[in-house]
């Protein structure tokens, strides 16, 4: 037989995160590797998922989206991002925030388009400019706060270049770009003619006092700025697969389109769960959201410290970075591994995260755990007696 996948397709690379989860139920370990939030669906959006269930809400929507959700996600924009939109025109509900890049880059890039990314990266980013046969430039940030110069943006640049991607607050780094930097970037995009992709799906998830903000509400760069998010962690419903892009109409059409062409549709009454949500749930919500997510960091970054795996404390999102160096092995694979077999932890290999060997020494934690098994997990950690 001469048949084979793709060359496109033997590009893309199996997500660690899902290999370190199997080798975590080989060993019985506990899984930090996977950012499922454990934490429990608000009870305003699973009703209102059932109630449209039992309204008999379960056919095709509008490719893209009921309009009770592109009204409540308009409505959210304006309130929580500065960003004013059209729900009839520039929002497009998808199958999660996945689905939403997947859709733009499809609609927006054409193969051989470089689209810059700040390393470290998520990979799914990566991989999903790479099935559209566009290629990734690359932007290093230097730990531990991750930051960079508007030098390093220029040095990124071709004349291939098409976008740059945004990740606020980020996976894995947990970094909130600044104001400055966002400028920086603003700047950069108008000065090069790019579109601006930005993953917000961690907007509400930040410490220490830190405020979201979305690239998309800096007037220059509104018009080119794809804003994509989603509700898998802010409301706990991984499972769920609704997201959305929120842009300009001359892209929302076609992404549209290209959505309707894969997905048809975003889940008809989960929809309206999400809409639910968004109306009902108020401040107080989000607050203590964010508070429980801050107590369950500052446990984490304690254990890794007495572990001397040395921490990059986050500034946002449910992830920490810790510098692996003192565990045995000569591969951020091999560190994970010992740390799964000996400890009992799976982490994700700092490798998954950069495009070169940048990221042997680092392993990233997720600590969207209950508090029971993220205590169990801490100890294991702490217990862990590294030269
Ligand atoms: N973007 C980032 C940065 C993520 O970390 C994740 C989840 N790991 C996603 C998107 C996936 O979101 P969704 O469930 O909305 O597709």
């Amino acid at each position: 037989m001469s048949l084979s996948i793709s060359q496109r397709a033997a590009r893309i690379v199996q997500a660690e995160i899902r290999v370190m989860t199997i080798e975590c139920e080989r060993y019985g370990g506990i899984n930090l590797s996977q950012g499922v939030c454990d934490v429990g669906v608000p009870p305003p959006v699973r009703r209102g998922a059932q109630q449209a269930m039992d309204a008999g809400v379960n056919s095709y929507t509008r490719y893209d989206g009921l309009a009770e959700l592109r009204e409540a996600i308009a409505r959210k924009m304006q309130r929580d991002n500065g960003i004013d939109c059209d729900p009839e025109t520039d929002v497009v509900v998808s199958g999660g925030s996945t689905g939403s890049f997947y859709c733009a880059c499809l609609s927006l890039l054409d193969p051989g388009d470089e689209v810059i990314l700040f390393e470290p990266y998520y990979g799914y980013h990566v991989n999903t400019i790479l099935a559209v046969d566009a290629r990734c430039g690359y932007v290093t940030m230097k730990a531990p706060d991750w930051t960079f110069t508007p030098a390093d943006l220029e040095a990124a640049v071709t004349d291939r270049t098409r976008g740059i991607m945004v990740n606020t607050p980020a996976n894995p780094s947990g970094k909130v770009y600044t104001p400055e930097e966002l400028g920086w970037i603003a700047d950069f995009a108008v000065r090069h003619d790019l579109f601006v992709f930005t993953d917000e799906i961690y907007e509400y998830f930040l410490y220490d006092g830190r405020k979201h903000v979305s690239p998309g509400s800096l007037a220059r760069i509104a018009d080119r700025t794809i804003t994509i998010s989603g509700y898998s962690k802010t409301f706990s419903i991984t499972g769920w697969r609704i997201g959305y892009s929120v842009c300009d109409r001359r892209w929302a059409e076609m992404i549209g389109y290209v959505n309707d062409l894969v997905y048809v549709c975003a889940p008809a009454p989960l929809q309206l769960g999400v809409a639910a949500g968004i109306d009902e749930l108020g401040d107080e919500f989000y607050r203590r959201q964010c508070a429980e997510f801050d107590t369950k960091r500052r446990r984490i970054c304690e254990a890794l410290d007495a572990a001397g795996l040395t921490p990059s404390v986050p500034q946002g999102a449910y992830y920490v970075l810790a510098d692996a160096t003192r565990l045995p092995g000569a591969t951020s694979k091999q560190r994970a591994m010992y740390l799964l077999k000996e400890g009992g932890v799976a982490a994700v290999p700092g490798e998954a995260f950069y495009h070169d060997d940048s990221g042997e020494d680092l392993l990233r934690f997720c600590y969207a755990k209950p508090d029971d098994e993220l205590d169990e997990a801490c100890r294991r950690i702490e217990r862990l007696a590294l030269p």
